[in-house]
């Protein structure tokens, strides 16, 4: 296959100072969950992007000093000479395959509690420390002598990055999360000395670090600076025009700019909120200010949207964080003219939900993310089958729809079995709900994967009982025939029915997907799932003209999308929206015509009036295949079947994410002996012991 030449100028050169990129995709640095914890795994995973093809691949955020430690979050650290050769094998890993190794250097200042090394954190003005979990801890004014030490700490890290091996090595003013950035910001910068006030002043910490990391290793390594543009905050944060003038006054000392939003929540918007390509209004006009490289994000997944940003000069190198995780081959593709083989990001955020969990970072769309060395898992590669076997796969959700793809690229027989007219399951029937539609790329990958391989078989409309999987005779079965939303309330709060008097109106999720004629104009949703699917259902019931309360025994509207930093963006919609929001509220019952809360922490009750209630609480794997295939095992071997798996939401429902991993497992496991869990399954890394 050849490249369609209008991608051509996504494929030249780029000089950045004393470097050249040699092509125009950049990884900007993306926190993973894995860091310090997981040296090794990171290593990979990079190594995996530079081998797709990033000109550019960077770490995340590599804190240079003891004394700001963003605990309990994992990033990496160079604290001392030490922290060293961890991040050589990841510059190592990356030059491998000819790409730009570039670390982020980082100070956190008021965003870190300093939980680990327990020092006073350090901020330009003493303030409370501007984390989400509102930690106990005040920051303290730095003096003239911390901001020297400061300085000789940066240059310090800046000197070992680059013997690290790093090409690329950035002073890190964006995000809100640097400190650099709190001397920019009015907010946080209350000093009366040089360091404060006047724009200028402000400006100074961010210029005389940018001077003395080109003067320390600027002769080897290209010097970034990270910067955010605006904080969506108008005058209270930093807005475009100030953003602009404090460019202004520094413009050509780095060798490149990579322009960001503020906080980090409002750069890396997940699609429900964002399209691609959300920055572009604030990235107009910038590249005028310098002479420099300028990167900017935007979720970009199409070679069209990016080669036309380069063209209209908004940028010079295209960044991407969660394209390259979906799809670390990403520039590949594009070169060698493969876009229909494109993984597309959906623009979920699971792989954020790892850095806030801080477990090793996972993605929805690619399964091999962050199972690079642990389970020398590749996003591209597959190993070759190792018997004969043909396996049916029963159910073409995320996780069967992985589980044929994979195994088809193994060189298995497979044939899919799907009891509707449409493959994909949840993700088919999720992406038509509000905001959701990127969502149905996970189906479209693999429906186009697999469409091209000669070797699977797709066959629709064939819900199978146990007598059909004994007539096809299959050596391998897998059940991924999913879950459904329970009907009786059972979730958290309720571990059984909730009790419900005869005639109450109760609809589920699954319901609302069916699109029926839901009845009703005062709808309560009570949501003890808490993850988008309460929230969801609220937005499209208000869309579509009813009266809707929401509630919830948490404090917070979709609590666990903090995990994806959506929350506040939801809650925010749903207020719009007029919704009705009683938080920390169980559900006693149901009656007719409402329905009765309580508070959860005094147990006080209310009656709330209601035509219908939306029961968004948990869900039940369909069983009823499982059950009857294990109660006629002894009809298996007659039949030729030799083993029965059960993945994805059939066995325990969790996310899309789980579903499609579970799938590539299956694949990669199926001739593996039947784990019996007396091993770990993955390498990990155990932390050298010091002498005492
Ligand atoms: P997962 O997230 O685990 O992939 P989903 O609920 O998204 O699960 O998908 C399950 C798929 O299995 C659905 O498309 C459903 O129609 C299909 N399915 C369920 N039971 C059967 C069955 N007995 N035979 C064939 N297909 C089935
Ligand atoms: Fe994109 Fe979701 Fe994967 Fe993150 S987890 S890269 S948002 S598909």
């Amino acid at each position: 296959m050849t490249r369609d030449k209008r991608f051509d100028i996504l494929f030249e050169p780029v000089d950045i100072g004393p470097v050249v990129a040699r092509n125009r995709f950049y990884q900007v640095p993306h926190c993973n969950g894995m860091g310090y914890r997981d040296p090794s795994a990171v290593a990979a995973m990079r190594g995996v992007k530079a081998e797709g093809g990033w000109a550019v691949v960077c770490t995340e955020q590599v804190e240079i000093h003891y004394s700001s430690d963003i605990t309990p979050f994992i990033e990496l650290r160079l604290w001392d000479d030490r922290d060293i050769p961890m991040l050589a094998g990841m510059a190592g890993k990356i030059h491998e395959h000819g790409s730009l190794a570039g670390l982020e250097l980082a100070y956190n200042g008021l965003n870190g509690p300093n939980f680990y090394g327990r020092e006073v954190p350090m901020a330009p003005t003493g303030f409370p420390v501007a984390t989400f979990t509102y930690d106990p801890v005040q920051a303290r004014t730095m003096d003239k002598e911390d901001i020297r030490n400061i300085r000789r700490w940066h240059r310090a890290g800046a000197l070992r990055a680059k013997k690290a091996g790093f090409d690329l090595v950035y002073v890190y003013a964006g995000h809100g999360l640097s400190f650099i950035h709190h001397f920019l910001a009015r907010r946080f910068n209350h000093r009366t000395d040089e360091y404060g006030g006047s724009l200028e002043n402000r400006v100074r910490l961010l210029k005389e670090l940018l001077t003395d990391t080109k003067e320390a290793i600027g002769d080897d390594c290209a010097v970034a600076c990270r910067f955010s543009l605006d904080e969506l905050m108008g005058e209270r944060g930093l807005e475009k025009a100030e953003a602009e003038d404090m460019i202004g006054l520094v413009a050509e000392i780095p060798d490149l700019w990579d322009f960001v939003l503020a906080g980090w929540e409002n750069d890396s918007r997940t699609s429900r909120f964002c399209g691609e390509g959300g920055q572009e209004d604030y990235l107009a006009g910038v590249k005028a200010l310098t002479s420099k490289p300028v990167v900017g994000v935007g979720r970009y997944t199409s070679p069209d949207r990016m080669a036309s940003i380069v063209r209209k000069g908004l940028v010079d190198l295209v960044g991407c964080a969660r394209p390259s995780i979906a799809d670390p081959f990403l520039p590949e593709k594009i070169r060698e003219g493969r876009l229909e083989d494109v993984r597309e990001c959906i623009g979920c955020n699971i792989c954020v939900s790892g850095d806030f969990t801080m477990s090793p970072i996972r993605c929805t769309q690619n399964p091999s993310m962050g199972e690079e060395w642990r389970k020398g898992w590749h996003p591209e590669r597959y190993r070759p089958k190792e018997t004969d076997k043909p396996v049916l796969v029963i159910g073409a959700g995320p996780a069967g729809l992985e589980a044929a793809h994979a195994l088809g690229k193994r060189g298995y027989e497979v044939a899919i079995a799907e009891k509707t007219t449409e493959l994909g399951g949840r993700v088919a029937r999720e992406s038509r709900l509000p905001g959701l539609a990127a969502w149905a790329r996970v189906r479209d990958y693999r429906v186009q994967q697999i469409a091209k391989l000669a070797n699977v078989e797709t066959y629709f409309d064939s819900g199978l009982d146990a007598s059909n999987v004994f007539e096809l005779g299959y050596p391998r079965v897998v059940l991924a025939t999913g879950a459904e939303w329970r009907r009786d309330g059972v979730g958290r709060c309720w571990l059984a029915p909730v009790p419900a008097e005869d005639g109450v109106r109760v609809y589920t999720p699954d319901d609302i997907m069916d699109g029926g004629a839901q009845e009703g104009e005062r709808i309560l949703i009570w949501d003890d799932d808490h993850y988008y699917m309460g929230g969801v259902v609220a937005e499209l019931m208000a869309r579509d003209g009813r009266k809707v309360v929401y509630s919830t025994p948490a404090v917070e509207v979709s609590a666990w999308t903090r995990n994806t930093m959506e929350q506040h963006f939801i809650q925010e919609r749903l207020i719009d929206l007029g919704i009705e929001i009683r938080c920390c509220r169980n559900l006693e019952s149901l009656e007719a015509g409402g329905a009765e809360l309580s508070c959860v922490y005094s147990g006080r009750k209310e009656r709330l009036a209601a035509d219908a209630v939306v029961l968004v609480t948990s869900r039940q794997p369909v069983a009823a295949l499982r059950t009857e295939l294990e109660s006629r095992k002894d009809e298996w071997s007659a039949a030729g079947i030799e083993d029965v798996a059960v993945i994805g939401d059939a066995l325990a429902p969790a996310t899309i994410a789980h579903a499609v991993y579970a799938g590539r497992r299956y694949a990669e496991e199926i001739d593996a002996p039947r784990t019996t869990g007396d091993s770990v399954p993955f390498r990990r890394e155990i932390a050298e012991l010091l002498a005492d």
